[in-house]
C-alpha cells in the first residue's frame, strides 16, 4: 500500500469498498463514507457518476486499446479539440502520459531537450522546498517535502530549491498583511547566480498540496512568472491536482493572470475513473521538435498506454461536465460555504492555522497556538483524528500535522456541513480521550 505502514495495515486492514454513489464510497457490509478528499484529490464530479460511465461503456463495445504511434482514436482526438478549447490560447500542443508523475518527467524532459535543440545547455530545474511533483526519481528531483525525498535526494540527485511560500511559518519572517513576496527573493537569488544553466521552474500555482495545502497569495505566483521572464527561464506550472476547476478558477494560474509555458494536468482530468495526464506546451517550444527522418527534433519518449481511448473518453466526459455545470463560476457559493464551515475550527487551540482557496481547504494542528510548535510526534494527532471520522463515515486522511478538505465538486451546502460536524466531533472525541489518557 502507498504511504503505509505495514503495521498500521495490520492493525487497521484496507476496508474493501463495494460501490460508490456521489460523494460516498460504500464497503461490503454497506458502511457509507463520506469521500472528503475525493479519492486522492481525483474524484471531481463524484463515483459512478452514469455520464462518464457511460462515456467508458461506449467505447468499450469499440476497441479498449491501440497504440498511439501510427494510430489514433477518436476520444484522444476528441480530447485535445475539447483541452483545447478550454486551454490558454498559447497552449495547445498536448502530450499524453499516464498519471502526474509521468506528466511532469515529460515537461522536465521536453525542458531539457528544448534548449538541447537550440544549441544551449541548460540542465538545471529550480523549484521550491514544500515542493511536490510525484514519485519518480525526475519527478522527486523537484519536489523538497523532506519526509518522502531526503533520503533519495542524498541518494540520486536534486535540484535547486527556493522558499517555499508558507505563509502561516513564513520563511523570511513577513506577515500575511504585509507581504510583499519577499520570500521569492530566494529565487531571483538562484535565478540571478545560476539562471543561465536553469532550464525551467516547477512549481505548483496557489497551492503546494501533498506538503500539507499551504495556500499562498496570487502576488507570489505572479513574481514567479515575472522573474523567470526577466531570466529567461521555462515556467512549467504543476496544475495535476489544482487544474480544472478546483481553486475557483479553471486553471490556478489565472489568479496571477499568467499563462506558463508548460502545463501538467492529471488527478481530475478523467474526473476520477481512470490514469491520464497530459503536458502542454507552447506553440515556439513544439516548433523545436518538428523534424524529419535523421534529425534530433523528435521526442523520443512514450509509454505504452499513451492515449488510451477508456481513458480518453472518461476524460472527454469529464470536460464536458465541467462546461455543462458552468466550472469553475458554478462552485463560488459553495466554496464560499465551505469557507465558513472551516473557519469555524479556529475554536479549536489546537488549530494554528486554516487556509483555503475555491474547493481546497485545510486546518494545520499545533500543540500550542502562540508558540506555533507543531503536535508531539508520539501523539499522532490527525492521525487519530481521521482514524475517528473513519469511523463516523467520513475519509478525511491527513498529510502530516495537516487535516484538509479536497470534496468532489458535485457536494451539496448539507452535505458540507455534515463533513464539518463529523470532523468536528472526531476533534472532540479524540481531545477528550487525550485528557482522560492523562
Ligand atoms: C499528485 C501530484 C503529482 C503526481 O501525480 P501522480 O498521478 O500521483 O503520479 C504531481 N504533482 C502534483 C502537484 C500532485 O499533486
Amino acid at each position: 500500500m502507498p504511504f503505509t505502514y505495514y503495521n498500521d495495515q495490520i492493525e487497521n486492514p484496507p476496508i474493501v469498498i463495494e460501490r460508490g454513489e456521489g460523494i460516498y464510497i460504500f464497503d461490503k457490509r454497506g458502511k457509507r463514507y463520506m469521500d472528503a478528499v475525493g479519492s486522492w484529490w481525483t474524484c471531481t464530479f463524484g463515483h459512478n457518476h452514469p455520464y462518464i460511465s457511460n462515456a467508458i461503456r461506449a467505447q468499450l463495445d469499440k476497441i479498449e486499446h491501440v497504440m498511439m504511434a501510427g494510430f489514433i482514436t477518436e476520444p484522444a482526438l476528441l480530447l485535445s479539440q475539447l483541452l483545447g478549447a478550454i486551454l490558454p490560447p498559447k497552449l495547445q500542443r498536448i502530450f499524453y502520459s499516464d498519471d502526474g508523475s509521468t506528466s511532469v518527467e515529460v515537461a522536465m524532459k521536453i525542458a531539457l531537450q528544448y534548449y538541447a535543440l537550440r544549441g544551449g545547455s541548460r540542465t538545471e530545474f529550480v523549484s521550491f522546498d514544500g515542493g511536490y511533483h510525484g514519485d519518480t526519481l525526475g519527478a522527486m528531483s523537484v519536489g523538497n517535502v523532506p519526509s518522502y525525498h531526503s533520503l533519495f535526494h542524498e541518494r540520486f540527485k536534486k535540484q535547486l530549491f527556493a522558499h517555499s511560500p508558507y505563509c502561516y511559518r513564513c520563511p523570511v519572517g513577513c506577515s500575511k498583511e504585509s507581504c510583499n513576496a519577499e520570500c521569492m527573493d530566494s529565487l531571483e537569488l538562484i535565478l540571478k547566480e545560476k539562471g543561465e544553466n536553469i532550464a525551467a521552474c516547477i512549481f505548483e500555482p496557489m497551492i503546494q498540496g501533498a506538503v500539507g495545502m499551504r495556500v499562498y497569495p496570487a502576488k507570489v505566483l505572479s513574481r514567479i512568472f515575472s522573474l523567470c521572464k526577466k531570466y529567461e527561464v521555462l515556467t512549467i506550472a504543476d496544475e495535476v491536482a489544482m487544474g480544472l476547476g478546483r481553486t475557483g478558477k479553471l486553471f490556478a494560474c489565472e489568479h496571477a493572470d499568467a499563462t506558463p509555458d508548460i502545463m501538467c494536468l492529471a488527478k481530475g482530468l478523467t474526473g476520477g475513473y481512470l490514469p491520464l495526464s497530459a503536458t502542454i506546451v507552447s506553440e515556439s517550444i513544439f516548433t523545436e521538435f518538428k523534424g524529419s527522418y535523421g534529425s534530433d527534433r523528435i521526442f523520443n519518449h512514450g509509454h505504452t498506454f499513451t492515449g488510451n481511448p477508456l481513458a480518453t473518453a472518461a476524460a472527454c466526459a469529464a470536460i464536458n461536465l465541467l462546461q455543462i455545470s458552468n466550472i469553475p463560476e458554478s462552485l463560488n457559493s459553495i466554496s464560499q460555504k465551505f469557507a465558513q464551515g472551516l473557519e469555524l475550527f479556529r475554536q479549536y487551540d489546537i488549530v494554528g492555522d486554516i487556509r483555503m482557496l475555491g474547493l481546497a481547504g485545510a486546518m494545520e494542528i499545533v500543540k500550542d497556538r502562540k508558540t506555533k510548535a507543531p503536535p508531539d510526534q508520539s501523539s499522532r494527532l490527525t492521525w487519530k483524528i481521521s482514524q475517528k471520522a473513519l469511523e463516523m463515515g467520513l475519509v478525511i486522511r491527513p498529510l502530516g500535522n495537516v487535516l484538509y478538505f479536497m470534496p468532489p465538486f458535485i457536494i451539496s451546502e448539507e452535505q458540507i456541513d455534515n463533513m464539518f460536524l463529523i470532523t468536528n466531533n472526531a476533534i472532540k472525541e479524540t481531545i477528550n480521550e487525550r485528557l482522560t489518557n492523562l
